[in-house]
C-alpha cells in the first residue's frame, strides 16, 4: 500500500442535485451511466454489489451481471484493503459524502490492475440507498508515475554521491595539504622568472633549524648560502626550456644553522616546471630528499671496503672470506699459494678449511668457533697447520672476526705461514737436543775423574788442590743439573719425558732435599714448617727435582734475605700441599702466567740473575704428569710463594 493516495472530500451537492436530476429523466442518467468508459456500481456498506454498469466489464473483466452479488472487498488486494476501509470509513458515516483512493483489483483474469475509485455515500437518497463508486483502469498512469518516482530517487541518489564525492574532495584537500606541510620531502613552490617563493613546507624549514623564509622574495635572497652552487642556474633553466631537473645525490653546501658555516649535504633533486593555463611555464615545484646520511654511510662502507681490498691485495698475508663450517668462498693468493690450490679450486668450491685441518687442531679450532660466536672475534692469533692439497703440512698463525654482527656464521680469517718460526723452533729443539747428549759424556767424565782426585787429595797435604778440586766438582754438579734440565726440555717436546709409578712419602722427600741443600748453603736459613704423613704414588727423582728447583730459585732470587720456608700440609680433599716461601724479589702479575713456559725469563737489567727460563717448565710439567698442580703467588718486591699440590694414594695401596 506504499504509493495508496486518498483524497477526501465533500461533493458540491449544491450544483449537481441528483435528487433533481434523477426525479427529471432517469433514462438520460441511464444512458449517461451506461455509456461512460468509468466503471459505476452501487454497493452495501458491507461491499455487496446491488448494480454494475456495462462499462465495468472494461475496466475489471467481469460482466456487469458476474460482477453483481459480489462483495467488492474480497477482490481488493490484501496489502490495500486497510487502507481502502480506512478511507471508506468516514464516507460510510457521513451522507454525501465521497473519498478517492487508488487501490489494486483483481481482475476476472486472476491479474490485480491498479483502479482508482470514488465512493460517494447516497444511503440518504431513498431512490438509491446505496455507496456509489466509480473506478477505472490507472495502471498505465501508475507505472510512468513510477518510472518518474525511480528517476526522482535515482537524481536524489546521484545528489548525495555528488555531495559525498565532495566531502570526499576535501578530505583529500587537507590531506593533501597536510601531506605537503608535514611531507619528510622538502616542497616549495616557485612563481616566475625569478623563482619567487609561493610555497614552502616545514621539512624545509626544519632543515635550516626552523629558519622562516619569506614568501614573495627569490630564491637568491631566501637561499643566499646556495649562490655560486649552481642551483638557481638550473632553476633558470628548467623555466626557460621546460624540461624538467632531476638530479640524484647532488651535494650541496648549505648554512643549517644560519652561522654563516656551510655544511655538506646530499640530496635527490626534482625541479617540476609548472604551466599556466595557456601551458607556458609559469612557475616550478621543486621537490628535494636529503640522503646525506646513507651517502655517507656508503662512502664509509666503500672506503672500508676498499681498505679491506687493499689488505687482501696486498698479499701480506693470507685471508680468506668463509663459513664456520668450513666453506672457502674467496681467498687471495697468499693463501691460494700457501696451500698449493689454484683459483679454478676455490670457484669450483673445492677449498674447506675444516677438511684441510688436521684432527689434532680441532680443539683449538673450536675454542677459536666459540669465541667468534661469542666475541665476533679471536682474542688472540693461534697455531695450527693445514693440509696442502699435495697432503704435506703447513703450519701456520691465524686469526679471525666475524664479519657481519648479524650473521656471525661469516667470517674473515687471516693466515700467515709459520712454517719458517717451526723449522727455526725445530732446529734449535735439534740444537739443544744434540748439545746436551754431546756435553754429557764428556761431563760425566770430567765428574767422574773430579771425584777421583778429591779422594786422592783429601788425606794429602794439600790443601789448596783439595779446595780447587771441590770448587770444579761444585761446578761441574751445576753444568750436570743444567745439561739434565736441556736433555728433559727435548724429551718434553718429543713427549718421552718417562715417569716412574711407584709410592714414597713426601715428608721424608721433603726432609731430605732441604737438609742436602741447606747443607750446600751458607746465605739462607731453610725452615721446614708441617708435614704432609702421605704417600705419594709417582716418580720420587722427578718430584725431588721439582722442589730442588723451587728452592734454589728461592735462594737464587732473594739475595737480601735470609730465610726460605719450606711448608707442607695435607688438604682434608686428599691432597697433599708443598710450599717454598721467600721474602724476595718478587714477580709482576703480568708473569705469573708465563714464567712457566720454555726459556721465559723476567729480565732485571738492574741485577741480572743467571739462568736459562727452564727450571719451572720443566716444574710444571712433571707436577701435571701426577695429576697435580703448580702455581705462584707473588708482589713484586715483596717476595714469591710457589705451590704444588698433589694427589695423595689412598691407605689401601701400598
Ligand atoms: P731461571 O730461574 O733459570 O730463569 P725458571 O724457569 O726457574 O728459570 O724461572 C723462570 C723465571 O721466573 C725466572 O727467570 C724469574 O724471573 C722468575 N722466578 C722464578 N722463581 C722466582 C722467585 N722465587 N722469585 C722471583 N722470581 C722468580
Amino acid at each position: 500500500m506504499d504509493k495508496l493516495e486518498m483524497d477526501i472530500f465533500k461533493t458540491d451537492l449544491g450544483e449537481i442535485t441528483p435528487m433533481d436530476n434523477f426525479g427529471r429523466d432517469e433514462s438520460f442518467f441511464r444512458a449517461l451511466i451506461e455509456n461512460s468508459a468509468d466503471a459505476i456500481a452501487l454497493m452495501s456498506p458491507e461491499g455487496l454489489i446491488t448494480y454494475a454498469s456495462p462499462s465495468t466489464e472494461n475496466v475489471i473483466g467481469y460482466t456487469s451481471e458476474e460482477f453483481m452479488g459480489q462483495n467488492g472487498f474480497t477482490l481488493i488486494h490484501p496489502d490495500d484493503l486497510d487502507a481502502v476501509q480506512a478511507a471508506l470509513a468516514p464516507v460510510l458515516k457521513t451522507a454525501g459524502l465521497s473519498a478517492t483512493f487508488e487501490y489494486r483489483f483483481r481482475q476476472k483474469n486472476g491479474e490485480y490492475r491498479w483502479l482508482q475509485g470514488t465512493a460517494t455515500n447516497l444511503l440518504h437518497y431513498p431512490a438509491v440507498h446505496a455507496i456509489l463508486g466509480n473506478f477505472r483502469d490507472i495502471s498505465k498512469q501508475k507505472q510512468s508515475t513510477d518510472l518518474l518516482l525511480a528517476s526522482e530517487e535515482q537524481a536524489r541518489i546521484l545528489l548525495a554521491r555528488e555531495q559525498e564525492a565532495l566531502r570526499q574532495a576535501e578530505v583529500a584537500q587537507k590531506h593533501l595539504n597536510d601531506l605537503f606541510v608535514q611531507a619528510p620531502a622538502l616542497i616549495s613552490i616557485l612563481t616566475g622568472p625569478e623563482h619567487r617563493l609561493a610555497l614552502i613546507n616545514d621539512s624545509f624549514r626544519w632543515l635550516y633549524g626552523n629558519r622562516e623564509f619569506t614568501l614573495g622574495k627569490t630564491v637568491r635572497e631566501n637561499w643566499p648560502d646556495l649562490e655560486g652552487q649552481g642551483f638557481f642556474e638550473l632553476l633558470d633553466r628548467v623555466y626557460q626550456t621546460g624540461v624538467p631537473y632531476m638530479g640524484n645525490e647532488v651535494l650541496a653546501m648549505i648554512d643549517r644553522a644560519g652561522t654563516g658555516i656551510l655544511e655538506p649535504g646530499y640530496f635527490n633533486i626534482v625541479y617540476q616546471p609548472a604551466n599556466d593555463a595557456r601551458g607556458k611555464v609559469s612557475g616550478i615545484i621543486v621537490h628535494a630528499m636529503e640522503v646525506t646520511e646513507q651517502v655517507l654511510a656508503r662512502q664509509r662502507i666503500q672506503n672500508n671496503e676498499a681498505r679491506l681490498r687493499r689488505l687482501i691485495d696486498a698479499n701480506i698475508v693470507g685471508v680468506i672470506f668463509c663459513d664456520m663450517e668450513g666453506h672457502v668462498n674467496e681467498a687471495n693468493d697468499v693463501f691460494l699459494q700457501m696451500v698449493g690450490y689454484t683459483r679454478e679450486d676455490l670457484q669450483a668450491g673445492e677449498i674447506d678449511w675444516a677438511r684441510m685441518t688436521p684432527p689434532e687442531y680441532t680443539e683449538v679450532d673450536l675454542q677459536a668457533l666459540k669465541a667468534l660466536r661469542e666475541k665476533g672475534a679471536i682474542p688472540k692469533p693461534y697455531e695450527k697447520a693445514y693440509y696442502r692439497k699435495d697432503g704435506t703440512l703447513l703450519s701456520v698463525v691465524v686469526t679471525a672476526a666475524a664479519l657481519d654482527e648479524s650473521n656471525p656464521n661469516e667470517c674473515v680469517a687471516f693466515i700467515l705461514d709459520n712454517s719458517m718460526q717451526k723449522e727455526l723452533d725445530q732446529r734449535k729443539d735439534d740444537f739443544i737436543s744434540m748439545a746436551s747428549h754431546e756435553l754429557k759424556t764428556p761431563v760425566t767424565s770430567i765428574k767422574g775423574f773430579t771425584q777421583v782426585l778429591l779422594k786422592r787429595f783429601e788425606k794429602r797435604d794439600e790443601p789448596d788442590i783439595y779446595r780447587f778440586l771441590s770448587i770444579m766438582d761444585l761446578q761441574l754438579n751445576k753444568l750436570t743439573k743444567l745439561i739434565g734440565d736441556l736433555l728433559d726440555i727435548s724429551k718434553a717436546q718429543d713427549g718421552k719425558l718417562t715417569m716412574e709409578q711407584k709410592p714414597f712419602e713426601l715428608d721424608t722427600l721433603v726432609a731430605e732435599i732441604v737438609e742436602q741443600m741447606q747443607a750446600t748453603t751458607a746465605t739462607h736459613n731453610i725452615k721446614l714448617e708441617g708435614k704432609t704423613n702421605t704417600t705419594i704414588l709417582g716418580d720420587r727423582d722427578r718430584i725431588g727435582q721439582v722442589i730442588v728447583n723451587l728452592v734454589t730459585n728461592a735462594i737464587k732470587y732473594s739475595p737480601r734475605a735470609s730465610t726460605i720456608v719450606v711448608r707442607m700440609l695435607h688438604r682434608e680433599d686428599q691432597i697433599a700441599v708443598v710450599q717454598v716461601q721467600d721474602s724476595g724479589i718478587g714477580i709482576d702479575p703480568i708473569h705469573h702466567s708465563k714464567i712457566f713456559n720454555q726459556f721465559y725469563r723476567v729480565t732485571n737489567p738492574d741485577e741480572p740473575y743467571p739462568g736459562l727460563g727452564i727450571g719451572l717448565y720443566l716444574s710444571r710439567q712433571i707436577i701435571e704428569r701426577h695429576a697435580g698442580k703448580l702455581w705462584v703467588e707473588s708482589t713484586k718486591g715483596e717476595g714469591s710463594t710457589f705451590t704444588f699440590s698433589l694427589p695423595i694414594v689412598p691407605d689401601v695401596l701400598p
